[in-house]
């Protein structure tokens, strides 16, 4: 930042009229380098014109795939087109230039925001508050969980050591379970992929703090047993947590509260949009039921009687989980997208998710292997090919799907079939994209049979075609030089 504004910026800041607020001491300190670490010649650029530069990048920028470039049905991550007004929102210099130590007085119009916005989340999720600090869902799940330790814990009740998850369940949700410093039980799925409640039964105790469920599930299918396991849940003296990754079909429909959740989290990046991938931007908000609030992290923000609002902490909670209010653009962002659907349009969005899905699913299953029958929400998931007679995985289907330029679905997961592939095509795709896509589908289902080489040896168009899976997880390469050596 230029040397001036930022001395302007800090006296504005230290006048008198700000209250409260403290310019630390050693704001700018003076960096004194040791002469043996100066510069004794010019440094040495390499030299490159601008054209090469301009061409790098632009290319660079072309190995990248994102919904604005094409269909993305990666199951799970509700990949939704993003409207292009959240960006002009959340890069308004109002917000963009803000300082998280600003005072409250100086950032109503920011504070409002978040508080407006945990309230519309509130009102979606039938829950009584939210904060929404946490970065991600998986934050969020930690969160969570920390709120529930939070509460048994101030009840004395510490002998809680197990949260139950689904098998079905997406792998974040026992990882955020057993970072919170809890045991992990696995609850089996019935055949129809809803969680088995005479398995659940036996499985809860006095030791038991939570039980983890995402509804609709990983499998897409909506678990209608909720009301029967929450009473359930609840006579064991444990908390049920709702998973809300999935919460895009229900938009407008029902809420997680009203079926008995006590504590749950929403991805705003999924249901809210906002570009992501490859590990964010994102924000994970954590609704609590009416008695849980004051467990919920430090700082919230609150309204006060005469209209104002204040960031505060309480003593009873958890602590801090992030700096500050958390990722504000993407808060941002998912106001923007709900004020500007409205009640009525997200209700609808969540039912065009519900029926795309629905459509693609019905259009393919002949020819890929549907292990569920029945209506799906906004998800389904194939077992591979319906003619199990080909040597073509899924693997091989998702590759070369690449080849047509569609990013590739979620597969292998959820891990009740060997051969998943999840399919999530989101409310904001036209019919068109949608019939594209299951020409493509039905296309490599018959190459499966004809010419299974040519989908066994796809992507053939890719920058990059059949690098060693397990090698690239274990041992990634992420820095130049490693590159270089290679
Ligand atoms: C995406 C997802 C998560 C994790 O959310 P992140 O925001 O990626 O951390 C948890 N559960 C389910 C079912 C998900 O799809």
């Amino acid at each position: 930042m230029n040397r001036d504004f930022y001395s302007k910026l800090i006296f504005e800041l230290s006048q008198p009229g700000r209250k409260g607020y403290k310019i630390p001491e050693n704001h700018l300190p003076e960096v004194k380098l040791p002469e043996n670490l100066k510069r004794t010649s010019k440094l040495e650029l390499p030299e490159v014109d601008e054209p090469s530069v301009v061409r790098h990048y632009n290319n660079m920028s072309t190995n990248n795939f994102g919904v604005d470039s094409g269909f993305y049905p990666l199951g799970s991550c509700t990949m939704k087109y993003n409207p292009k007004i959240n960006e002009e929102v959340a890069a308004h210099p109002a917000f963009t230039s803000l300082h998280p130590a600003t005072p409250d007085k100086a950032v109503q119009g920011a504070l409002e925001l978040y508080y407006t916005l945990q309230c519309a989340l509130s009102e979606v999720g039938g829950m009584a508050e939210f904060t929404l600090n946490p970065y991600a869902g998986a934050h969020g799940e930690l969160t969570g969980l920390l709120v529930i330790k939070a509460y048994h814990n101030s009840r004395g009740d510490v002998k809680r050591t197990k949260v139950i998850v689904p098998d079905s369940a997406h792998g974040t949700n026992p990882a955020s379970a057993a970072v919170a410093g809890y045991e992990i039980i696995e609850v089996k799925s019935r055949p129809d992929g809803t969680v088995d409640v005479e398995d659940l039964k036996p499985l809860l105790d006095d030791t038991v703090a939570a039980v983890m469920m995402t509804n609709p599930n990983t499998l897409g299918i909506f678990e209608k047993n909720i009301p029967e396991i929450a009473s359930l849940v609840h006579a064991a003296g444990a908390l049920l947590y709702y998973d809300g990754a999935n919460l895009n079909p229900m938009l407008g429909m029902a809420r997680p509260g009203d079926m008995g959740f006590d504590v749950m989290h929403i991805n705003l990046h999924k249901t809210f949009s906002t570009p992501h991938g490859g590990g964010g931007p994102g924000a994970g908000p954590v609704g609590v039921r009416a008695g849980l609030e004051q467990f919920l992290p430090n700082p919230r923000v609150v309204k006060n009687s005469d209209g104002s609002f204040s960031v505060i902490s309480d003593k009873k909670s958890l602590g801090s989980i992030s700096a500050h209010l958390g990722n504000f653009a993407v808060e941002a962002r998912a106001l923007a997208y709900i004020l500007s659907l409205g009640n009525q349009g997200l209700k609808e969005a969540g039912k065009l998710a519900t029926l795309n899905a629905n459509y693609v699913k019905e259009s393919l299953k002949d020819v890929y292997c549907l292990p569920i029958e029945g209506v799906c929400k906004h998800e389904f998931v194939f077992d591979g090919l319906a003619d199990k007679s080909t040597c073509v995985t899924t693997l091989n289907v998702a590759k070369r799907l690449l080849d047509h330029g569609y990013h590739a679905p979620t597969i292998y997961f959820p891990l009740l079939f060997h051969e998943s592939l999840m399919i999530e095509p989101t409310e904001t795709e036209s019919l068109q994209t949608l019939d594209e896509f299951i020409d493509v589908m039905r296309d490599i289902a018959r190459e499966a049979k004809e010419t299974p080489d040519v989908v066994k040896n796809a992507p053939l168009n890719t920058p990059i075609s059949h690098p060693d899976d397990t090698e690239a997880a274990l041992h990634p390469i992420v820095n130049y030089t490693e590159l270089t050596e290679l």
